[in-house]
């Protein structure tokens, strides 16, 4: 990228923020579009599920703050439509065409729905953004009825865990056999016992079997035969990639956009992809493309997307963190190191930190209040995962490339000469 060019981030969320400061702190002069679907600035989503929604902080107070001068041009509310990688050009509605000479995709991710539930009744909600947080508040505030989550992962045990602060009756529908099982027995068990000694109600191992709806709340039939009635019910079932916008794009969007281990996309040019949207392989582990959905994941990818985007793909360096995520839930805090998910057994490690093993190697570590081992079990993560040695990708050669046979009345276009040059 040069300056004058326009580089265009598609998402304004933390990646979306952190790539365009990125952008600006390596000198890049040009122009900044960022265009966003939410009506608001890049704000703190962590805090969603865990102050905003039970008031302990207002909107204003979640809002990021940009570490430098970013002078970009901000599109919010404005979602783009389509994306056309030959023309280079993003869609926006009223048939707006956005040209770039670089693209960040940093469109993060939707809340998965739940087949069977009643999509459109309004007591039905997901918890992705300040105004889910808000709507959900004042639905609370109208009622005093009991409320469900469905789903024992992060979200849903933040969310029941906000509304035991705010003495309110919840229940945690979920059908793992413990809340956050995947971080290994010993999280699950202290995330257990933390729910039932703050009395909030546990369904582990079951489903939803049948919704019944009535006027003023909904009863909820689940697959262990018991009753639960509520007054709303919360989806924290998972997320899918926001990434519906790049069908026809020709990019892989089987599962996010499928991208190099550098974060360019596969198939495009100029075009990197930052934070959870973002399916690459992390040589640190193995070359099998995957998504991270994470915090400082999110973070540290917007700047390394920016930084390659900037090199330019023959310059690109792999993007290998080894990432960290946390959560608090009540008063506890919970951490994750490397990829427990790829772990194929879990190893109690010292001062009560668990490992996931895969093929005896440790690949991840996740731990219930206990932030300084944690510290410590992050480091030897880092020097048992070493970062594979680096080869940059050989630029295209002009000597090895077959070339157009040059003959004295032969005119290039500038455009042809650029092809000769890049060896296409
Ligand atoms: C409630 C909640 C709590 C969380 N808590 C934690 C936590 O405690 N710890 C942790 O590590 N992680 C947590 N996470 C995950 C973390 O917030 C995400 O990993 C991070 O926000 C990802 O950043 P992103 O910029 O990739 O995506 P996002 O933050 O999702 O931002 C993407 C933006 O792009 C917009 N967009 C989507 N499609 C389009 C389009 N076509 N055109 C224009 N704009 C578009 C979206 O509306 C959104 O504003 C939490 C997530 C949620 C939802």
């Amino acid at each position: 990228m040069s300056d004058g060019d326009r580089i265009v981030i598609v998402g304004a969320g933390v990646a979306g923020l952190r790539s365009a400061e990125r952008l600006r702190e390596l000198g890049f002069d040009g122009e900044i579009v960022i265009v966003g679907d939410e009506r608001r600035k890049p704000y703190h989503r962590p805090m969603v599920s865990k102050q905003l929604v039970t008031g302990q902080v207002r909107p204003i107070d979640v809002d990021l703050k940009s570490y430098v001068d970013l002078d970009a041009h901000w599109r919010l509310g404005t979602r783009a439509t389509h994306l056309d990688t030959k023309q280079r050009v993003v869609h926006l509605p009223g048939k707006e065409d956005l040209w770039y000479d670089g693209l960040i995709i940093a469109t993060g991710v939707v809340p998965r729905h739940l087949a069977g539930a009643p999509r459109h009744d309004p007591r039905v909600r997901v918890l992705r953004t300040v105004e889910d947080a808000m709507s959900l508040r004042r639905a609370l505030t109208a009622s005093s009825k009991p409320a469900v989550v469905i789903g024992s992962g992060l979200i849903g045990c933040e969310f029941a865990a906000s509304m035991r602060t705010l003495g309110r009756d919840v229940t945690l529908v979920g059908h793992a056999k413990a809340p956050l099982y995947r971080f290994g027995p010993r999280v699950a068990e202290a995330v257990t016992e933390t729910h039932e000694k703050h009395r909030a109600g546990l369904a582990m191992n079951s489903e939803v079997r049948h919704w019944i709806s009535t006027k003023d709340a909904f009863g909820l039939h689940l697959t262990n035969n018991k009753l639960v009635v509520a007054s709303c019910v919360v989806l924290a079932i998972g997320s899918v990639p926001a990434v519906d916008w790049l069908r026809g794009s020709g990019l892989d969007i089987s599962d996010g956009v499928l991208c190099e281990a550098t974060l360019f996309a596969e198939g495009a040019d100029d075009v990197v992809v930052a934070g959870d949207a973002a399916r690459w392989p992390n040589l640190r582990f193995d070359e099998t493309p995957r998504r991270v959905e994470h915090w400082i994941n999110a973070v540290e990818s917007a700047r390394a997307a920016a930084e390659n985007l900037m090199a330019g793909r023959h310059l690109a360096k792999p993007f290998t963190p080894l990432p960290r995520a946390w959560s608090s839930i009540y008063e506890h805090r919970l951490q994750m190191a490397g990829m427990p998910a790829l772990g194929e057994d879990t190893v109690r490690l010292d001062d009560g930190v668990t490992g996931f093993l895969r093929s005896g190697q440790l690949v991840g570590a996740a731990s219930w209040d206990k932030p300084r081992a944690m510290l410590r079990w992050t480091a030897e993560l880092e020097r048992r995962l070493p970062v594979p040695e680096y080869t940059p990708q050989p630029a295209p050669s002009l000597e090895t490339e077959a070339l157009p046979a040059l003959s004295e009345d032969m005119v290039f276009s500038d455009e042809e000469w650029l092809r000769v040059e890049q060896g296409v």
